[in-house]
Order: structure tokens, then sequence, then C-alpha cells
């Protein structure tokens, strides 16, 4: 601690100085060497820290009373009593609040406007069938995705060469244009549009990604998709995104599905809708009739009597959920009474027979024949 330099000379004040010119030599000091207006520059950073530490202790009557009496030593570990001064631990807020006021807009949040940022997410899509939704797939994805490049190392600059501070932002990444409008000046930040934001700009670039950083490679990416994903719905991939700035992590991939439309299945949430055909004697007589579903074919038994449109519920064998594969959807299914076409004569005239009991039927049970219903119905 030797070759530390003396609090007031820092400063470039005298041991008489008073609070005020204390205050504003640092607030001349620290102007010129903050480390938003100095970027990656270690000697302003130093020169920063020091003329801080000097206003930290000359600015306290305590403290400068001490250092005074005890100099440096009055703050190492025990020597000279005053405990140690430890300046990592000094919040710097109470310090850039006390001089700066709004000088650099507040302070400590903006610091973080040339920091590590999270890359930008990259949205692909993917078709998979109504089938391949019911049952989950895995697919796999060709993609260029921007890669560090090999030659400059992601840096942009010319193997040799290195990046300069933007001088447009002074290297914040940020650039505030002060607009006058109907109610007074109005302040914009906005990325700077020299640096993109990254405080750096690069003289000679870098051949192979033409200073980008970055270089496009084909990657083969696999895309879990889980059973029960509906149409348009997407799926993020972490980290397969575009790389971060500054360091950042890299964006995310977001893979949205497109399903495609099944030829007898409509599905709403996890309940699948369709119609069956059923044959006229079927639909009178009961029996077992096959219905298409999702698992495949199953057996149905149908009730005498069943008249058209009649919808019935299959349980269970609907869409598997995606929060849990054993639970699902139920599966709608309309029946369809078909009317026989293209009868042959025999066919026809047993039909005929069949009507013809039908009627001898209703003549019996019903006090009024159909016949007579017509004719009273047109006779009006
Ligand atoms: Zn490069
Ligand atoms: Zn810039």
């Amino acid at each position: 601690m030797a070759d530390k330099r003396d609090y007031y000379e820092v400063l470039g004040l005298s041991r008489s100085a008073t609070d005020d010119d204390i205050k504003k030599a640092y607030r001349k000091l620290a102007k010129k060497y903050h480390p938003d207006a100095n970027p990656g520059d270690t000697e302003a950073e130093a020169k920063f820290k020091e003329a801080s530490e000097a206003y930290a202790v000359l600015s306290d009557a305590d403290k400068r009373r001490q250092y005074d009496q005890f100099g440096h030593s009055a703050f190492e570990g025990g020597a000279g009593g005053a405990g140690g001064f430890d300046f990592n631990n000094m919040d710097m807020g109470d310090i850039f609040g006390d001089i700066f006021g709004d000088l650099f807009g507040g302070g400590r949040t903006r610091r973080s406007s040339n920091g590590p940022m999270k890359g930008p997410n990259v949205r692909t899509g993917v078709r998979i069938t109504f089938q391949e939704a019911v049952s989950g797939v895995e697919k796999e994805l060709e993609l260029n995705l921007k890669e560090d490049c090999g030659t400059c190392h992601g840096t942009g600059a010319k193997p040799g060469t290195s990046t300069e501070t933007c001088r447009k932002c002074g290297g914040k990444g940020q650039v505030v244009y002060t607009q006058q409008s109907l109610f007074g000046m109005v302040r914009n930040v906005q990325t700077c549009p020299d640096c993109n934001g990254t405080g750096k700009v690069i003289k000679d670039k870098c051949s192979d990604c033409y200073g980008t950083g970055y270089v496009n490679r084909k990657k083969k990416i696999q895309v879990s998709i889980p059973a029960g994903i509906d149409n348009g719905q997407s799926i993020r991939i972490r980290d397969k995104g575009e790389p971060g700035v500054n360091g950042g992590e890299r964006g995310d991939l977001l893979v949205e599905v497109s399903v495609s439309r099944h030829p007898i299945f409509q599905r709403q949430e996890y309940d699948v809708y369709s119609t069956a055909p059923i044959s006229f004697a079927e639909a009178a007589l009961g029996g077992d009739v096959k219905i298409s579903t999702v698992d495949g074919d199953v057996l149905y038994t149908v009730k005498p009597g069943t008249q058209t449109d009649t919808k019935v519920r299959l349980r269970g064998k609907g869409i598997p959920t995606l929060r849990n594969k054993q639970v699902r959807g139920d599966h709608y299914v309309t029946l369809v009474v078909q009317v026989p076409t293209k009868l042959s004569s025999e066919q026809k005239e047993l039909l005929q027979k069949f009507d013809d009991s039908m009627n001898n039927r209703s003549d019996s049970e019903s006090a009024e024949p159909e016949k007579e219903k017509k004719k009273k119905f047109f006779g009006k």
C-alpha cells in the first residue's frame, strides 16, 4: 500500500479543501472516468475507483478526520484503530445518487445497457400428421443456425486486429435523442445504430464472417413432439436460437407444429369427432359395427332401432393430454344410417315386401293409415 496515492492528491485538492470543493472535484473526475463512458478501458476504471475511494473517505467527516490523522493506515485492518475500511463493500449507490443525480439517468440500472443480453429467439415450423400428434413423434429439423466464427472466435475482427469502442455511443450501446415536442423536451433512448448495442465497432472486419462474428451452419436438431400437441402450438428448445450479445445466453428455438387434417377425424381440444356409417339393417336390428378410432378399429354394439344421427361416446378414445399421456379425451361418433342405392331387382322386391308388411302393420296398429293422412294434408 506504500504506493497508494494521497486522497487529496487524487482529487487535486489541498488539505484545507471544503466539502463543496471535494464534491466538485470528484464530480469532474467521475464524469471523465466513469465506466459507462469508457467501457473496457481498465486504466479509466482504475482512476474512477481511485477517485471514488478518495471521495468516499474525504466526504465523510469522521473518515476524513481519521485519514488526516493516520493517513491510509487508518483504513488498513487494525492499524490506527479505525477498524478497517473496505471500499469494495461500500454502497456506491449512495455516492451516485448524491453526486450524479440524474447525470447518468439514475445510475446503476442503466449500466447493464451493454452487458450480457440473451440472443433473439428463432422461429421455425414442422408439419406432422394427425396420428403423429396423437402418439407423439421425434422429428429431425435441419436449420441454419448462427455459430461463433472460428476465424475470429466471434469477435468479428480480422485476426490480429481488435475492436474499438464505438464513438457514436461512447461504448454504452445506447444513444439518447432529445426531441422538442409539444410537452417539452423528450428523451428517447435507443440501441446505438453504429454498434447495434454492443458498444464496440470493428475496424478491420473478419473476412470469413464479414464482421458479424457468426457464420451460418446447417444444424440437425432433434425435436421431441409430445403426444397431444395441437395444431399451432409451439415447442421451445432452449439455447438453439441466435447467439447472445456480450456473453449473454443464446435465444430459444420455437418450433410451431402444424398438424395435417385427418380424412375422418376432427379434433376439438382433446376430443375427437367423427361420423360412422351403419347399414339400415344394422340400425334396425342392432349388432356390432366397426368404428374407426385413433387406436384403430373398435367394435361397437348398436342397439336395435338406432336412428340416424345418434351420437355415441367412446370414453378415453380421444387425444392424450399434453400433461399426462394416460389422461385422454373422448371420441364422439355420429352414426349415420346409410340408405341403400343401386339395388338389384331382387333386393327391390324384398324391400317392397318389407315395406308392404310395415304398412299392413301400420294399418292394424294405427286408426288412421299413412295414406289417409297424406290425402287429408293435400286436400286442404
Ligand atoms: Zn469471423
Ligand atoms: Zn455504439
